[in-house]
């Protein structure tokens, strides 16, 4: 027998209305890539994502189409989201850090009709355009007075098209099914692989993040999602913002230690969310300059593990809360956060510590579980690992195209490519990418913890551990680090504070210097790089 509920597709459009209704006065405020702090409410985003549709609508794209963004965190850019997913096509987030032979791949795989994109990437477009098969013209999100001088053939002013286009348009009703979302990951091997986001998961994805034990967002709170709109969905925030009505604060391109800093302080910002790089530019800013945080009281981490040295200085120095949580582009991206649960509110200080620092448990929504080799699920004792493998509402179950190929298991799940083991509270912690895992002896060396404890060395700005190759134990690890600027750390130094805090068969047999490492397009460590770098170094114990 059927419920007798009504059927209310849950498309992303219904976000923006409710908004508009229940929180029409709610600031989202920008931080313009012209310069300037723009203004604006949800009603008024609300008006403009129904110009953009229409004008959309006008230049003839319809649903299921695909119109990419290029382009930083801020208003104008969310209203082209809801503007384009509000007419049943889809929008593809590009990355503006990938390569232009990436991004021309990745165009004109999705088939891309139109690129948005600000005034930063103008120049990175016409590098591109002509070889960007299906683009039929960039709309530049400026108004007439920025509109640059420009080769792009087909360049169309976004406040014109907005002007020129009215609010009198009707959202298209597809299925809730229906792809709405596309965003590329560079995770999996071989070429970029396209995630197709539906406006079902995105719902369902953003009441899953803003659980009151994950960014449990409220209308009187504001927040900033530094996290880029370009990186998964910006962890879904300008979805679940909308719905709560919290106001929202977005720094557009000048991600800086002193920018983000001014935001959060003029702005009253309580919530906020970003990689740790992000967070280790602000918390450097911040000691160097003596400036204090007044209203911030909680940081979401994730998309690398979190250094204890950021929870401590955060927590210590500033009184933030740090919620370290971890995901992936196929996942939404959310998929664990580490948020105590009622055994652990009474633990010594030191071994709270540890459960901040994993990876966290599940929401509802996400079934998470470690494996061995055979497919066997490992015991949740917190230190036998294995493949962990993933199920849910809004994780994917094929790439773009078909891509890849089959991406679940008989029973559904996916894997995530990532080594781990969960304990007894359902606490995941990362170890590794599989590729990375370092194999020394029959045994796993988790390169992820080694770096997350050589960061906390004060003279260290950033740390990588790779598996070198070696006659007796297969690999052995090798620290890679880049100081402190002035810094005259030596290798002893190093090691020295490593030991005691790892087991001795996991202290790196060698550290090495550099001036950087190098990032991969969503800011993590390019180990492959790293290895190619590395590939004839000796180990002084081989
Ligand atoms: P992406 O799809 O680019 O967001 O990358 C997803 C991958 O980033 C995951 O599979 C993990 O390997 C890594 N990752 C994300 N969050 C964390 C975290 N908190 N700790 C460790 N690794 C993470």
């Amino acid at each position: 027998m059927q419920g007798l509920m009504q059927d209310w597709p849950l498309l992303v459009s219904t976000i923006l209305d409710h908004a508009k209704v229940n929180h029409g006065e709610q600031e989202v405020v920008t931080r313009s890539v012209e310069g300037p702090i723009v203004r604006t409410t949800y009603a008024e985003l609300h008006g403009r994502a129904k110009r953009c549709a229409k004008a959309l609508h006008g230049l003839g794209v319809r649903e299921g189409d695909v119109v990419a963004t290029l382009a930083w965190n801020t208003h104008r850019h969310m209203e082209a989201w809801y503007g384009i997913m509000g007419i049943g096509a889809i929008c593809h987030t590009l990355n503006p850090r990938l390569f232009p032979e990436q991004l021309v791949y990745i165009v004109n795989h999705a088939e891309d009709r139109y690129i948005f994109t600000d005034l930063t990437f103008v120049p990175l477009c016409e590098a591109i355009a002509d070889k960007c098969e299906t683009v039929k013209g960039f709309v530049i999100m400026t108004d007439r007075e920025h509109m640059p001088e420009t080769k792009l053939k087909n360049a169309i002013c976004y406040e014109d098209l907005l002007a020129e286009s009215d609010e009198d348009f009707e959202w298209v009703k597809v299925d809730e099914n229906a792809g709405c979302g596309l965003c590329y990951t560079s995770g999996t091997t071989g070429n970029p692989k396209g995630v197709l986001y539906s406006h079902r998961s995105n719902v369902l994805h953003a009441l899953t993040v803003n659980q009151a034990d994950a960014f449990g967002m409220r209308s009187v709170d504001s927040v900033m999602p530094v996290v880029p709109m370009f990186h998964a969905n910006a962890w879904a925030i300008a979805f679940a913002a909308p719905m709560v009505g919290t106001k929202l604060v977005m720094p557009g391109a000048n991600m800086d230690g002193p920018s983000i800093h001014e935001l959060l302080e003029t702005e009253k910002v309580n919530f906020t969310a970003a990689v740790p790089t992000v967070w280790l530019m602000l918390l450097q800013h911040l000691e160097a300059s003596s400036g204090t945080l007044s209203t911030l009281k909680r940081v979401m981490i994730g998309g690398s593990a979190v250094p204890q040295t950021i929870v401590e200085r955060f927590e210590q120095n500033y009184g933030v809360e740090v919620i370290h949580g971890w995901g992936m582009t196929e996942m939404s991206p959310l998929g664990s956060f580490a948020a105590f649960k009622p055994a652990m509110l009474e633990l010594p200080a030191e071994e709270q510590m540890g459960y901040k620092l994993k990876q966290g448990r599940a929401p509802y929504m996400v079934e998470m579980k470690v494996i061995d080799d055979d497919g066997k699920e490992v015991p949740r004792d917190g230190k036998t690992f294995g493949n962990l493998v993933v199920r849910g509402a809004a994780i994917a179950k094929g790439y773009f195209k078909g891509e890849g190929g089959q991406i679940l298991d008989a029973d559904g799940f996916f894997d995530t490519g990532d080594v781990a083991h969960i304990d007894e509270h359902g606490f995941m912690q990362i170890t590794d990418r599989s590729k990375d895992v370092i194999k020394s002896g029959g045994e796993w060396i988790s390169s992820i913890e080694i770096e997350n404890l050589a960061v906390g060395h004060p003279e260290l700005a950033e740390a990588a551990v790779i598996g070198i190759a070696h006659p007796k134990w297969d690999e052995r690890p090798l620290l890679i680090c880049v100081k402190k600027e002035g810094s005259g750390v030596d290798r002893d130094s190093v090691l020295k504070y490593l030991e005691g805090k790892i087991a001795k068969w996991w202290m790196p047999d060698d550290v090495a210097f550099i001036d950087e490492i190098p990032h991969t397009a969503t800011g993590k460590i390019q180990k492959r790089d790293l290895r190619e770098k590395f590939k004839e170094y000796k180990l002084p114990t081989a």
